[in-house]
């Protein structure tokens, strides 16, 4: 629907494609008075704010090839040190597939929020790098981002578009430098999260009046101990995701509707 619209008009700009999407209400202007009164509010988004752009939660089971095998047990750090061609053949179609997706109005909402000083910024789950594409300028990336790739041997780094030059005749992603194999920067199951982007996460929680949680289960660790952090320190909790969390009771409100829809809402209700 949103494309047909995009394509018969030819061009629209995010604003109005952010306001066709409001649907005002008590809860929202309430999320929005919250928003304008809190002098530090921060984003935590998941895999629900994508999922408008077209990328499905990795929850999602799979079909073809790979519809009985368990993401966690391919996408794990294990599997890339033993056998990263089985890693690629999994990974290398996701990777490509992230690479050509694009911002949806969610995304916008939080880029315009930061723009009128309304949002310090945004931890994010998600390696998608959306938040950049959109122009969020303050973002942590707890999982990492296939914006660029590693060699393990050599820390050579490559950005996505010369990702899909390095593989060889077996579909494993070689290091033009030293031949070593080349590593997505995200963070596989079984890996470390990054800590100095946990350390920026951690402050940025701690500090926020009010954390917005955007799409995100709040259940998987470290991340879902961060509105834990904002809570403890006096701050409070605003929830805008389709599914039940953990923090459910603890939030002032929550949001339950589509993503966008009620994110262009808040928007509209702030202004
Ligand atoms: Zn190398």
């Amino acid at each position: 629907m949103e494309r047909q619209v995009d394509r018969e008009s030819g061009r629209r700009d995010s604003k109005s494609r952010i306001s066709r999407l409001s649907v005002p209400s008590a809860e929202v202007e309430r999320l929005a008075e919250l928003i304008r009164r809190s002098r530090s509010t921060v984003a935590l988004t998941g895999a629900g704010i994508s999922v408008p752009s077209g990328i499905p939660d990795f929850r999602t089971p799979e079909t073809g090839l790979w519809a009985n095998v368990d993401p966690m047990e391919v996408a794990h750090i294990d599997v890339f040190e033993r056998d990263p061609a089985r890693f690629w053949s999994y990974y290398r179609p996701r990777f490509q597939s992230l690479g050509d997706k694009q911002p949806n109005a969610g995304h916008e909402v939080l880029v315009e929020l930061e723009r009128r000083g309304l949002l310090e910024g945004v931890i994010t789950q998600n390696i998608d790098r959306l938040h950049r594409k959109a122009g969020s300028a303050n973002v942590v990336e707890v999982h990492g981002s296939i914006e660029t790739s590693s060699c393990r041997g050599c820390a050579a780094s490559y950005e996505i578009d010369e990702v899909e030059r390095l593989f060889d005749a077996d579909g494993v992603a070689i290091c033009a430098a030293c031949a070593g194999a080349v590593k997505p920067d995200v963070v596989l199951f079984g890996e470390m999260l990054p800590e100095s982007a946990m350390a920026r996460a951690q402050q940025l929680a701690e500090q926020a009046e009010l954390m917005l949680c955007v799409g995100s289960s709040l259940a998987v660790y470290p991340v879902a101990s961060l509105p834990q952090l904002t809570l403890a320190a006096g701050g409070l909790l605003a929830i805008v995701t389709k599914g039940p969390t953990p923090y459910d009771g603890d939030a002032t409100l929550k949001l339950a509707g589509e993503v966008e829809a009620e994110l262009a809402a808040v928007l509209a209700a702030v202004a």
